[in-house]
């Protein structure tokens, strides 16, 4: 498997090393309910990290979540409450959404909190090996002091320092220096040797991830918007510190989620939280509509897109509900109709598009390609070819972790349906057409085909 990798623009094949990959991803802010921005981001992961382990590779995939931060204090002062409850209040909700999301392949969080003896580690080496230094403030690491700062954002120092929002500190050396460990007055700290405070945004993540990973890792993950100043920070702070490089093999960014061409905002109030979007629709259609787009690219989420994932998964459904009643009714008991061929190249082509760059949509276009290809056959299959095509759909949709719904036939449509086919048998077609038009005002279609009369939901 090869994914293009961020820094070098290169697509680096995944090894497999034997004590495992490792994996980190950015985790959320935790200061309000998690957005279908986010969720696009660990959907993509998430799926990745299954297709990983699906190919029998060992993954250890690990999360922070960044609990001490300036938005999580503002908010916690608007509403009165300790940030340190607003964040653990949040913090909680996040998980309780990508449960509800089916994300479940993350094997660590680490809440930055609770690795303040490491951050402040770190920061301690960066100072000895004077790529940081202190102000009145608090400390700051030396971009200048790190020649690669701006290569994974391609960008060079005069272009960043002219773009960038100066952070408010005339004591620093120069614009782009970043804070280590902010002294602060406010209650909200840890003591340090460098006064009370607490850590800067970027140093979190080094420190976790050299605790849990050593200083050099697998693949480094998380949406366009953090290549800079975030990643590009992580880099020149861990490998300052380490002198080793590179400090991870592989960037993997995500594109970003904007809804009608603009970026989620409260202002704008163009904002869906997960929960929200789980009020009206399901999990599969979130995650129909962040796989069916390119990792890389943005997506632009609006009702059609919408309306579009929830097409394609009703017909998945409606084929899968045809492969079950041909099961049940398949008059051909040998079948030669060729399926092993045609599931073992399926099965290939999902995997070759997963395999270059995680190619989602290409992998799930398979299935449709499977679907057009199964659909004239259908009613020659046999028992067992019907069967191992759904399976072999379902263990495929098991890795995004897409469900369609199963439709149950009730009863009571069951048997008008029955009744209609002995009208039929005796001839009395007047009588069998009224109770196909009854069965279709009950919201089922009744479609009479080579194997007897097949019922749908409409
Ligand atoms: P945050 O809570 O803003 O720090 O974001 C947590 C993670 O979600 C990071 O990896 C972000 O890059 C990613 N993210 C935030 N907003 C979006 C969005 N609209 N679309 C895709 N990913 C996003």
């Amino acid at each position: 498997m090869r994914i293009l990798d961020t820094l070098s623009g290169k697509k680096i094949a995944v090894k497999k090393p034997k004590n495992g990959l490792k994996l980190f991803v950015c985790g959320p802010t935790v200061y309000d309910y998690s957005h279908i921005g986010h969720a696009r981001t660990y959907i993509i992961f998430d799926s990745f990290v299954k297709y990983l382990r699906f190919l029998k590779n060992k993954v250890f995939y690990l999360q922070n979540i960044t609990d001490i931060d300036d938005k999580i204090i503002n908010r916690a002062k608007d509403k009165n409450i300790r940030p340190e409850k607003l964040a653990k209040q949040f913090e909680k909700e996040y998980y309780t959404d990508i449960k509800a999301l089916n994300i479940n392949s993350v094997d660590k969080y680490a809440p930055a909190s609770k690795y303040i003896k490491e951050i402040q580690k770190q920061i301690a080496v960066l100072l000895k090996k004077n790529f940081a230094y202190e102000t009145k403030n608090g400390v700051y690491f030396q971009v200048k002091k790190f020649t690669n700062y701006g290569n994974l954002s391609k960008q060079n120092l005069s272009e960043l320092r002219h773009g960038y929002r100066i952070e408010q500190d005339p004591q620093k050396k120069d614009p782009l220096d970043f804070a280590l460990w902010k002294e602060t007055k406010e209650n909200i700290g840890w003591d340090s040797p460098w006064g009370w405070g607490r850590p800067g945004w970027h140093i979190e993540d080094t420190a976790i991830t050299e605790k849990f990973f050593g200083p050099q890792y697998d693949i480094h993950g998380g949406a366009n918007d953090l290549k800079f100043p975030h990643h590009e920070s992580e880099i020149a702070q861990q490998e300052s510190a380490s002198g080793k490089k590179p400090f991870v093999k592989i960037w993997m960014h995500t594109g970003f989620l904007l809804i009608n061409g603009d970026k989620m905002s409260k202002s704008l109030n163009n904002f869906i939280t997960i929960r929200e979007f789980l009020k009206k629709n399901s999990s599969s259609d979130l995650r129909m509509i962040a796989l069916s787009h390119h990792y890389r690219s943005p997506i632009n989420y609006n009702d059609e897109v919408l309306a579009s994932a929830k097409k394609s998964l009703k017909n998945i459904e409606d084929f899968i509900t045809t492969l079950k009643f041909v099961e049940l009714n398949a008059v051909n008991k040998k079948g030669g109709t060729n399926i092993k061929k045609i599931l073992e190249k399926f099965e290939n082509d999902f995997k070759k598009a997963l395999d270059d760059d995680f190619n989602t949509p290409k992998a799930l276009s398979e299935i449709f390609n499977l679907i057009n290809q199964i659909n004239p056959k259908l009613w020659k299959l046999s028992k067992k070819e019907a069967i191992a095509i759904k399976t072999s759909i379902n263990k495929l949709l098991k890795l995004f972790e897409i469900n369609y719904a199963s439709t149950e036939i009730p009863l009571k449509i069951a048997k008008l349906a029955q009744e209609r086919q002995l009208s039929r048998q005796n001839k009395q077609f007047v009588p069998a057409d009224r109770l196909r038009i009854k069965i279709e005002r009950l919201g089922y279609l009744i479609k009479d085909t080579p194997l007897g009369p097949f019922v749908t939901k409409r």
